[in-house]
C-alpha cells in the first residue's frame, strides 16, 4: 500500500480505534492501580516506556497529539510542552552541559537569544551566531559546539538554511542539529527528514489554528528522545488535556487553512510589490525572494506570513497612522490564527551586527482566511494614507 497522504493522516491520526470519533478530554492527577505489585511495576517501566502513571506524566488525549505529531513529523516520538519557548528551552537544557557551545542561526525567534543571554550563559553553556546566507558557516563551529540550532525558514525575513547540507557537517563531527519547524507547521518542511536530530514546534500558530491555544512540540529521532524526556520530567513539564484536544482538532484542517493562507498570502505578495510604497517584500514561496530556490527544493507548500519594507523616505509616523485605519488587519504577536494580523518588526535585534539591514520601516503581515479583496482593500487604507 503507498503511505497515505497528509489529507488522509490528518483525518485519522489521533483517534481511538473504535467508539468515539474523537479522543475525549481525559482529566487527571491520580492515576490508581489495583494492586500493589502493578503499582510497583508500572514505576519501573514508565522510565522506558510510556504507560499511564501520573497526570504530570501524560493521559490518553495527550497522548493521541503526541503520536499525531510523531507521525506528520516522521520522527521517533514526541513530547508536549505549554508554550512553543518551553518546548525550545527544554530541548536547549536536555541537550546541553557547562562547557558547551550551541551555534544559532541568525534571524532566530527572538525570545531564543534573550534565554541564551540571560539564561544559559549563567550554567556555562556559550553560543555565538552565523548567517544564513554564509557559504563557510562551518567556521563557526568550536571543539565544544554541541549543537547547531537551526531556523528555517527564520523569523521576520524567512532565510532558508541548507538543512542537508548542514546535516551532512553536523553528522561528520557528532553535532546536534536541531530545527524549529514552526514555520512548516508538520505539513510544510520536514526538518527531521531533511537530516535534523530534533524539531520544535510552536503550536500556538497553524495547529492550533484558532488563536485560543499554546502549545509546543519536540520530536525527536530515537538516539535523543531520553534526555528530552527526562528534561521534560525534571522541569515538571505538562500540558492540559483540554489544549491538547484544542490542538488535534486544528490539526484536521491544517492542510485546508494551510492551502488558504499560502495561496491568499503569494497574491498579496505580489500585489505588495507593485506597490509605490513597497521598496521590498519577503515571502519564500514569491519568485525572486532570497530563499526561493530552497523553499523550491525543500518545502511542499507556504503559509500566510510575509514582511514589507516600505520606501524608506516614508516616515515611521505616516506609516503608523496608516496601520491605525485598517479595519480588518489587527495589531499583535503569534501568527497561525485564522485572523490577519500586522505587527511592526526589528529584525536588527536577532540579525548580526555585520549584516546590513533594511533602512525602511519594516511590516510583517499574517495573512489569515478573510476574503483577499477585503484584505487588499484594507491594506489600500494603509497605502492610501501614505500618498
Ligand atoms: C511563536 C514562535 C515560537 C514560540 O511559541 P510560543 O507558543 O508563543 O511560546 C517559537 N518559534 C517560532 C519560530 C515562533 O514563531
Amino acid at each position: 500500500m503507498n503511505a497515505p497522504s497528509r489529507a488522509t493522516m490528518l483525518a485519522r491520526l489521533g483517534r481511538p480505534a473504535s467508539g468515539w470519533a474523537n479522543t475525549p478530554i481525559v482529566k487527571g492527577s491520580t492515576y490508581l492501580f489495583e494492586n500493589v505489585a502493578q503499582w510497583r511495576s508500572t514505576r519501573a517501566r514508565r522510565e522506558q516506556e510510556r504507560v499511564l502513571s501520573y497526570g504530570a506524566r501524560g493521559n490518553e488525549t495527550v497522548y493521541a497529539l503526541e503520536d499525531a505529531i510523531t507521525e506528520l513529523e516522521a520522527g521517533y516520538r514526541t513530547k508536549l510542552f505549554p508554550t512553543g519557548l518551553a518546548a525550545i528551552a527544554a530541548t536547549l537544557l536536555a541537550c546541553l552541559k557547562c562547557g558547551d557551545h550551541v551555534l544559532i542561526s541568525e534571524g532566530v525567534y527572538e525570545p531564543v537569544k534573550r534565554l541564551c543571554a540571560t539564561q544559559l550563559v549563567n550554567y556555562g553553556i556559550t553560543y555565538s551566531f552565523f548567517a544564513a546566507d554564509d557559504a563557510d558557516w562551518q567556521r563557526h563551529l568550536r571543539p565544544e559546539t554541541r549543537m547547531v540550532y537551526a531556523e528555517s525558514p527564520s523569523s521576520l525575513l524567512y532565510d532558508m538554511l541548507d538543512l542537508p547540507a548542514m546535516s551532512q557537517v553536523c553528522r561528520a563531527r557528532g553535532i546536534l542539529l536541531c530545527a524549529d519547524n514552526t514555520w512548516g507547521s508538520c505539513l510544510n518542511y520536514q526538518p527531521l527528514a531533511l537530516g535534523c536530530d530534533i524539531s520544535i514546534l510552536a503550536a500556538t500558530k497553524y495547529l492550533g489554528g484558532h488563536s485560543d491555544v499554546m502549545m509546543g512540540s519536540v520530536t525527536t529521532n530515537e538516539a535523543n528522545f531520553p534526555a528530552l524526556e527526562n528534561a521534560s520530567i525534571n522541569l515538571g513539564q505538562t500540558v492540559s488535556a483540554e489544549d491538547a484536544f484544542l490542538v488535534l482538532r486544528g490539526l484536521r484542517t491544517l492542510q485546508l487553512r494551510l492551502e488558504r493562507h499560502a495561496e491568499s498570502a503569494l497574491a498579496i505578495a505580489a500585489w505588495l510589490n507593485e506597490q509605490e510604497a513597497v521598496r521590498t517584500v519577503w515571502h519564500p514561496a514569491l519568485p525572486g525572494d532570497q530563499g526561493y530556490a530552497l523553499w523550491q527544493r525543500d518545502a511542499h507548500g507556504s503559509n500566510g506570513l510575509l514582511t514589507i519594507e516600505f520606501d524608506p523616505a516614508l516616515s515611521a509616523e505616516c506609516i503608523e497612522q496608516g496601520i491605525d485605519r485598517m479595519q480588518l488587519f489587527g495589531i499583535g504577536s503569534s501568527w497561525g490564527g485564522f485572523e490577519s494580523l500586522v505587527l511592526p518588526v526589528d529584525p536588527a535585534r536577532t540579525r548580526l551586527a555585520a549584516q546590513p539591514t533594511a533602512p525602511g520601516y519594516l511590516l510583517r503581515l499574517h495573512i489569515g482566511l478573510e476574503g483577499q479583496e477585503d484584505l487588499k482593500q484594507d491594506l489600500g487604507r494603509l497605502l492610501g494614507a501614505l500618498s
